[in-house]
């Protein structure tokens, strides 16, 4: 019996090398760093035992080294997650620090308070309906409150109904697990809702989206170029179920501005024309 534990602790010494500033108090050994106990005394059944322990900074060190191990974790897990987020991988530096500020920086500063707030609106279960017209950045502002919340751990997804009804459409079954998988993410992000869904088929599969993410209680952002008006006057009533359902769970946001891809265009243009001298 006592063989077994003589061999632990004859183990334990081998892991416990002594550093040469460490000193003996009371044939106990102590730390030459941090001055507290590297070993403790034990009694067993009448005979004393002296195995080591760790030392305060030796405490530090493991505590230290665990930090390190979590932040490497979660670091691996924010690239996994921006990985999946985007259909487009140049989305990743869609970020309010890349910002240009060609958009309207008041709505820039709405999206940039509604990530910091995400859990607020979280409880809420509110999430965004962005629209205004074409190119004036509503995806780009999307993509930000993504990356900002990626970083802060969440799990989002950014895709477009177009992108649902064609994957959809080319699956023989599993169609409601993919619809129920994109609705488990902390953000779903509808990009781009337009006349698409034209059939009816595709109506359904959009209509079954909006009607799990309710269900499912968590915020989604749809950016649109549609306006409120045309979105509450159509004239399909699948359709108006559909954007009432979206009213419902979405502060809508007017993001009025200049076309930024027309503004490249003409300054891409301008620029050409300067190098070629023309
Ligand atoms: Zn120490």
């Amino acid at each position: 019996m006592f063989e077994l534990f003589e061999q632990i602790i004859e183990e334990n010494k081998k892991a416990n090398l002594e550093n040469p500033e460490d000193y003996h108090v009371n044939g106990l050994l102590y730390c030459g760093r941090c001055h507290t106990p590297r070993q403790e005394e034990k009694e067993l059944m009448g005979r004393i035992f002296k195995p080591y322990i760790p030392c305060l900074c030796m405490l530090e060190e493991e505590r230290k080294e665990k930090e390190r191990e979590e932040e490497i974790k979660r670091m691996m897990e924010i690239k996994r997650n921006t990985g999946i987020c985007f259909y487009d991988q140049n989305m990743r530096e869609w970020t309010f620090a890349n910002d240009n500020h060609q958009g309207d920086a008041s709505i820039m500063n709405a999206f940039l308070r509604y990530a910091e707030n995400f859990p607020e609106m979280q409880k809420r279960k509110k999430g965004l309906l962005i629209y205004g017209s074409q190119g004036v950045g509503k995806s780009y502002g999307a993509g930000c409150v993504a990356n900002h919340l990626l970083l802060k751990g969440y799990r989002c997804i950014m895709t477009s109904f177009s992108r649902i009804i064609n994957a959809v459409s080319g699956m023989r079954e599993g169609k409601q697990e993919y619809i129920d998988d994109l609705c488990r993410y902390d953000l779903l992000i509808i990009d781009d809702l337009s006349t698409e869904h034209e059939t009816e088929y595709a109506e359904e599969i959009v209509m079954n989206v909006i009607e799990t993410r309710c269900v499912s209680g968590l915020p989604i952002i749809v950016t649109t170029n549609l306006t409120p008006d045309e979105l509450k006057h159509t004239e399909s009533e699948r359709k108006k179920r559909i954007y009432s359902r979206l009213f419902g769970i979405t502060f809508p946001i007017n993001y009025v501005g200049e076309d930024r891809r027309k503004r490249t265009m003409v300054n891409d243009y301008a620029e050409m024309k300067a190098i070629l001298g023309l």
